[in-house]
């Protein structure tokens, strides 16, 4: 049976750089389940789908075909055989894809395709259901939380070291705030913090420390893992 660590939290909170260092620390595979719904927007966005409309995009989803591949200690994503690369991280994609994320049928697609990585081994799985409602049995499951000044600071930087745009820290903030409202208030599986999951406040934590208190609390047998 594959273990499952599963991280949750809000926009920029950090759980992409902590569950792959979690992942690299303890040899799980990383798998950004958010890449799946921005991979689902984009291609909505692609094909000129409505994606205010909950039944276009419900009878759209089906024919999105993503293939998952093992690739240097993560799950990478590939769209008509090709990586979809930074185009899923545009300020456009953020704008519409909490929305799609609203939609069940979407959901249910997504779900199934990452309780199917299990097959691959070991897991380290990040996001914002998957503590509730994907993998809600793992002994392991975290809630990772930051002040939304921190988050949108470390998300500008990321932006602007990326290349992908150079909006103000506020032009971030209101973005990461906008998606948070919406994850946190839809019907179906919605952002909130597990019972039994440990929450932790990155706020004033470096990545070092998070990955520690991560690893920390694990089982301990996991732990023998540990290089
Ligand atoms: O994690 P990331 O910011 O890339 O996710 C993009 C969007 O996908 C989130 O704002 C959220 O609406 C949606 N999402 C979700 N459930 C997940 C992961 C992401 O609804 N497990």
């Amino acid at each position: 049976m594959s273990r499952v660590i599963a991280i949750d939290g809000p926009s920029g909170a950090g759980k992409s750089s902590v569950s792959r260092r979690v992942g690299r620390e303890l040899g799980f595979l990383h798998v950004d389940s958010g890449a799946l719904y921005r991979i689902m927007t984009w291609q909505c966005l692609e094909r000129g789908i409505d994606t205010s409309s909950p039944a276009a995009v419900a009878a759209f989803a089906p024919s999105v075909a993503v293939e998952c591949r093992v690739e240097d200690g993560a799950i990478a994503y590939y769209v008509n055989g090709e990586p979809p690369g930074e185009r899923i991280r545009m300020p456009e994609i953020n704008a519409n894809a909490s929305q799609v994320a609203t939609v069940p049928e979407v959901r249910a697609r997504i779900t199934a395709i990452l309780r199917g990585l299990v097959a691959h081994g070991d897991l380290v799985v990040e996001g914002r259901d998957i503590t509730t409602a994907v993998f809600p049995d793992s002994p392991a499951r975290f809630y990772l939380t930051a002040s939304a000044e921190a988050r949108a600071r470390r998300r500008q930087k990321e932006e602007i070291e990326k290349g992908i745009a150079n909006q103000s820290a506020e032009a971030v903030k209101a973005s990461l705030l906008a998606r948070d409202k919406i994850d946190s208030t839809r019907k179906c599986a919605p952002l909130r913090k597990a019972d039994g999951a440990l929450e932790i406040d990155s706020s004033d934590m470096t990545l070092e420390q998070v990955v520690e208190a991560v690893l920390e609390a694990l089982p301990a047998d996991w732990r023998n893992d540990l290089a």
